[in-house]
């Protein structure tokens, strides 16, 4: 089995700092005083495809690269400045990384699919302590309909060869309700990482398997085999 992650609310607690990121750096750059952080409100919940999709709004034209990119460099910065200023913000889930120790020594491919840019995302894992360099990873820079960004994820661990095949069922695990959407626009399985209200989104469109975090390993692998049925 391939277990394919989310970072932002799933990995990592980091998504109340994302959105806080977010509206300031759509101020800065866009002037916009007041953008939804509900990323459901979005196209695609992908950080690109929110930056195309504000870059429109504020400017009445298609985004072009430079702007694109001017505002995801204002972001990673805001991101960095945040995390300097209060380093105990971005945290892991708990159990993320002894999950993810134990899906490896226990055979199972593990991959990384992340609506973030490709720079905050990687920054974000560091910060939270997630060993992450030799984990399979595709980000929002790699296409904007979430489905795609896992599917390319899934690619580039077929080609790593650490030993999965075509054939190989594949679960994603995300806190959203775009990531439930997209993993069964693909009809790989889903496990939902998530508390409180989002739980109860999640659980209300249909989503079985809900945990708080990774500590429950024992019940966390019962789910992964049966969100495959
Ligand atoms: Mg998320």
């Amino acid at each position: 089995m391939l277990v394919i992650f989310d970072i932002d609310g799933t990995l990592c607690r980091t998504s109340q700092l994302d959105d806080d990121c977010w509206r300031l750096a759509a101020r800065e750059v866009l002037g916009i005083e007041s953008m939804s952080t509900d990323w459901n409100d979005y196209p695609h919940s992908t950080d690109e495809s929110i930056a195309s999709h504000l870059l429109k709004q504020a400017r009445g034209v298609e985004a072009g690269r430079e702007d694109i990119d001017e505002l995801r460099d204002r972001f990673v910065a805001i991101l960095e400045e945040a995390h300097e200023s209060a380093p105990d913000r971005m945290k892991q889930t708990p159990g993320a990384s002894e999950f993810i120790t134990r899906l490896v020594s226990e055979g199972y491919g593990v991959a990384i699919a992340t609506g973030g840019w490709t720079a905050s995302a990687r920054f974000k894992l560091d910060c939270c302590g997630i060993e992450h360099r030799s984990i399979p990873s595709a980000f929002a820079c790699d296409a904007h309909p979430r489905s795609e960004i896992i599917e390319i994820a899934r690619s580039r661990t077929l080609e790593s060869g650490i030993g999965i095949t075509d054939d190989t069922d594949v679960v994603y695990i995300g806190d959203g309700l775009w990531d439930l959407t997209a993993a069964r626009n693909l009809g790989i399985g889903f496990v939902g990482i998530a508390s409180g209200d989002r739980e109860l989104l999640l659980r209300e469109a249909g989503a079985n398997h809900v945990f708080p975090d990774f500590l429950g390993q024992d019940d966390l692998f019962v789910a992964l085999s049966e969100s495959l049925i």
